[in-house]
Formats: C-alpha cells, sequence, structure tokens
C-alpha cells in the first residue's frame, strides 16, 4: 500500500485514533503521523506506545501543515475543536472526522472551517468497549464498513484519497446521506446500546435476584448485554444528545413491538412469538453471510465454561 497523505492529525488519542495510527503505520498510509489529546497522562500514554510520530501540547499545532485531519473526540466536543484548529489549517487540506453522529457534527463543526480547506465527515462502524489510547489495534477497522458523508458541494477528489485511506487500514467503504446515516446507526448501533444499558441497569434493580446470580449464570444472554453497555459513557451521552430525533423514533417502534410481544406472552399466543424469533433469526444468518459475525456457537468464545 503507498501513502496517501503526508502529514495526518489525529485530534484526541484514544481507541478510534489510536487505532487509526497502527493500522495507518502498518499499511504506510502517511508520510508522517501527528497527534494530541486533551489531557497530559493520554499524550504521555500515547508517546509511550509510539502511537504517532510527533506528539503535541495543543490541537492549533497538530494540525499545522497537515493535508488530513481526523477529529477523533466525543461527538460533543467535535465543534469546540474545529473553532480551535480553524485559524490554523493548511490550505487545501482535508477535515475529517469519526464521530459515531453525522448530522449534528456537521451542522457543529462546519460553520467553523475556512473556504480552503475539504470537509469530508467519516464514521468507522468499528469499535470496543474499551477506551482511550491503551485500547486501540491495528486491526479494528479490517472488513468494517466506514461510512463518508461528503458535505454537498464536496469535489470528488478529496473524497476518494479518503475513501484511499479508509480501504488501506482494511475498511469496506460506503457514501451516505447524513440524515439517513443517523437513522440507520440509530437501528444497528444507538437504540441497541439504550436497551442494553437498560436491562444491565434492571438487573442492578431487582433485588429478587443477588448480584452474585447475575454474575454467576450470565452467560445465558445477560453477559453480551453487560459487554455493550461498559461502553464509555461520555461518548455514548453524546449519542444520544446529538442523535435524538432518529433514536427516540426507533426507541418508539422498539416499545410498540415489546408491548405485541408482552401481549403474546400474557395470552399465550405461542405462533405470534415464533413467527416473530424466525423473522429475526434470519437477520441474523444475514449478518452472518455479510462476512460481519461469526457463526461459532456463543459468539465464537472458547468453548471455555463461565
Ligand atoms: P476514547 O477512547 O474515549 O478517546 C476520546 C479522546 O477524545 C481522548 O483522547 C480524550 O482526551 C479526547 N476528549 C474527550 N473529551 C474531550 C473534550 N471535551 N475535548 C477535547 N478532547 C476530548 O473515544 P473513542 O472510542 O476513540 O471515540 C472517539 C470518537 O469516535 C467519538 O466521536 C465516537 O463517537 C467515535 N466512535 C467510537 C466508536 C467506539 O466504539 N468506541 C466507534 C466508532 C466511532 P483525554 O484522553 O485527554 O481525556
Amino acid at each position: 500500500m503507498s501513502q496517501v497523505y503526508e502529514r495526518v492529525a489525529l485530534i484526541g488519542l484514544g481507541l478510534i485514533a489510536g487505532s487509526m495510527a497502527l493500522a495507518m503505520r502498518r499499511a504506510g498510509l502517511a508520510g508522517e503521523i501527528v497527534g494530541t489529546a486533551r489531557s497530559a497522562e493520554t499524550r504521555a500514554i500515547a508517546g509511550e506506545l509510539g502511537l504517532c510520530d510527533r506528539i503535541t501540547e495543543t490541537s492549533a499545532e497538530a494540525v499545522k501543515g497537515a493535508d488530513l485531519v481526523v477529529l477523533c473526540v466525543p461527538v460533543g466536543a467535535m465543534g469546540a475543536v474545529a473553532a480551535e484548529i480553524a485559524p490554523h489549517l493548511a490550505p487545501g487540506c482535508t477535515v475529517s472526522d469519526v464521530g459515531s453522529v453525522k448530522k449534528a457534527v456537521i451542522d457543529a463543526v462546519g460553520p467553523h472551517l475556512p473556504e480552503h480547506v475539504h470537509f469530508v465527515p467519516a464514521h468507522p462502524l468499528a469499535g470496543t468497549e474499551h477506551s482511550g489510547p491503551r485500547s486501540g489495534f491495528a486491526e479494528l477497522f479490517e472488513n468494517r464498513w466506514c461510512l463518508i458523508v461528503p458535505a454537498e458541494g464536496t469535489p470528488e477528489a478529496p473524497v476518494a484519497r479518503l475513501r484511499a485511506l479508509w480501504e488501506g487500514m482494511g475498511a469496506l467503504v460506503d457514501t451516505m446521506e447524513a440524515e439517513h446515516h443517523d437513522l440507520v446507526l440509530a437501528v444497528t448501533s444507538h437504540t441497541p446500546h439504550l436497551i442494553a444499558y437498560t436491562m444491565v441497569g434492571v438487573a442492578d434493580d431487582l433485588r429478587r435476584v443477588t448480584d452474585s446470580e447475575v454474575i454467576k449464570y450470565s452467560a445465558a444472554g445477560f453477559r453480551d448485554f453487560t459487554r455493550i453497555a461498559a461502553s464509555d459513557p461520555t461518548m455514548w451521552r453524546d449519542v444520544f444528545l446529538n442523535n435524538k430525533e432518529a433514536t427516540l423514533e426507533i426507541l418508539g417502534r422498539f416499545t410498540e413491538e415489546l408491548f405485541a410481544l408482552q401481549r403474546a406472552i400474557r395470552k399465550g399466543d405461542g405462533a405470534h412469538l415464533f413467527d416473530y424469533f424466525t423473522r429475526t433469526r434470519a437477520i441474523r444468518r444475514g449478518i452472518i453471510q455479510a462476512g460481519q459475525d461469526t457463526d461459532a456457537p456463543d459468539f465464537g468464545r472458547s468453548g471455555k465454561k463461565t
């Protein structure tokens, strides 16, 4: 793989930026990787791990002379970071981000950017429940989708170049319109996270089942909720505050379906339950056929009893 950008600046050095740095380096996609983070502690850890060629104290310094700047901070912090870097961006550079919500990020970042840069927002659909610079790994984006959401009127060349970068990191790339992205993600990611948070919260509140029983017998399904519910609170607070409409729409539909299932259980309507579960099983098969998960029992866990 050959170099796509001369100097990439990563603003924020957590799971996503750390993984990008490692994946870019592995494939030789950037001449130089410059990084910065808000706290001295994160900058020190990133330095110790050798994530970047150079780490700067401020975002303003990091973006100087960069031909790609990627905002890798929580969605709610994107606007303030954009305002800080705007006066220091090199003419012709591309500004991108990795935020899990697109419309709100475009509205928050776009107005700060000067005319002489290209704004090409993106979202890699890859992550784990871990955060911080130590959690990054080079394989995170392999065979995962990255959705690029170009602002209206963006020329083809900067979009194609960003696509080449993500493909070089192993991702599959699609382009999508921002509002549609937010609706799709409300279905596939945001609402499922909210449901996982709720289920774990319910188990915690329920006094008739002890905490030790919940932990001991969690392999029966609950364990997978707890993994999702261990995700970073700041990131997820910002996702819900910034993808309000789509999440509320999907949550409304979810509640209706839940009531229908609740009614079927109460009335002993086995046919309804069976048909419903048959339909959902087909969705799982589709995900496996698309190569987005493993067919191994228990999500490929090693077979050891837990
Ligand atoms: P992370 O590991 O928690 O790292 C976040 C980084 O942002 C840290 O370097 C942190 O700096 C910095 N930061 C936090 N609050 C800030 C603020 N108010 N101002 C400036 N910098 C701030 O997060 P991540 O998982 O990499 O997520 C980064 C972005 O990727 C988010 O927008 C998220 O929506 C998106 N994303 C996440 C996933 C996922 O599964 N995790 C997947 C796809 C996209 P300090 O360490 O110095 O505090």
